[in-house]
């Protein structure tokens, strides 16, 4: 699943690719977006900018009008240039958006709308989004406060909670809780003030190591992404994601797996760098 820093890379591509430009096709497979087309056209409006906030991809167009997605788990932006072959098939395209120097098209994008810029502010998952460790106004602190304040929940469950910090998904949850050395079945309330420090600290290190600078050159589309994925790729890097069974990369010991809150997302730990505090289930769950 796409989590902050992935978004946060495609706004950016795409608004370097797009930004400025004017709109010469629009399409999609969604009704309610191509009823927006029909009566207030997307062709001929510019695209202004494309930004991130938390796991939102905003696109905005000139006219006030702002194009919401979310990727949830299989959702992706490309970018191409004119005539060149897309990497996923046609039938997954939802969204189409063409400018002249290049094409940008989500495939399998299950959530998108259209909104009035002026009613962005009311628009729920927007407003109620915790700090994002990507943004440029992040606060450490309220982020710290608003985890604080979930006490009775289990940490790792607490740093998905996207009102309390945005962009963690399930790979960084993990990573973040190993690097802070978190057993993630603590509840918040048992965690120190420091502890959650640390656990932010972690969250905003790795994250914005992984966003990079801005590329001085040219876009590179999805073409060309995909062949730098071989040395790029994070699974190598991972210390406990999806590792369950694998040496502990700090101590040796079995890496563990575990079916976790509500939406039963898989969390893996280092149950020896990550002993459990107090009762929970993490110091006995090796094997679950
Ligand atoms: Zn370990």
């Amino acid at each position: 699943m796409p989590e902050g820093d992935t978004i946060f890379r495609a706004a950016r591509t795409l608004d370097q690719a797009l930004g400025g430009q004017a709109v010469t096709r629009f399409e999609s497979v969604f009704p309610h977006l191509t009823r927006i087309d029909d009566t207030t056209p997307i062709r001929g409006r510019l695209v202004d900018r494309v930004e991130a906030r938390g796991k939102h991809l905003l696109m905005w167009f000139s006219g006030d009008l702002v194009l919401r997605t979310h990727m949830r788990m299989h959702g992706s932006w490309h970018i191409y240039r004119p005539g060149e072959r897309w990497f996923r098939p046609h039938h997954e395209m939802r969204i189409l958006v063409e400018t002249p120097p290049f094409h940008a098209v989500a495939f399998n994008v299950p959530v998108a709308e259209f909104i009035a810029a002026g009613a962005l502010p009311r628009v729920e998952v927007l407003r109620d989004l915790g700090p994002d460790p990507l943004s440029s106004s992040f606060s450490a602190g309220e982020a710290i406060d608003r985890i604080a304040a979930r006490g009775g929940m289990e940490i790792a469950d607490a740093l998905l909670d996207q009102s309390a910090i945005a962009g963690i998904g399930n790979v960084y949850k993990s990573e973040v809780l190993f690097a802070g050395r978190v057993n993630p079945f603590t509840r918040v309330e048992q965690l120190a003030r420091e502890d959650v420090e640390r656990l932010v600290g972690h969250a905003v290190r790795l994250m914005r190591a992984n966003v990079g600078a801005a590329s001085a050159g040219g876009i590179v589309t999805y073409a060309g992404l995909r062949r730098t994925t071989g040395r790029m790729d994070p699974g190598a890097r991972l210390w406990v994601y999806q590792r369950v069974g694998k040496p502990c990369r700090r101590c040796g010991t079995p890496i563990s797996r575990q079916k976790q809150g509500p939406h039963a997302r898989s969390t893996y730990w280092c149950p020896r760098c990550q002993p459990a505090r107090g009762t929970g289930p993490g110091d006995d769950a090796a094997d679950a």
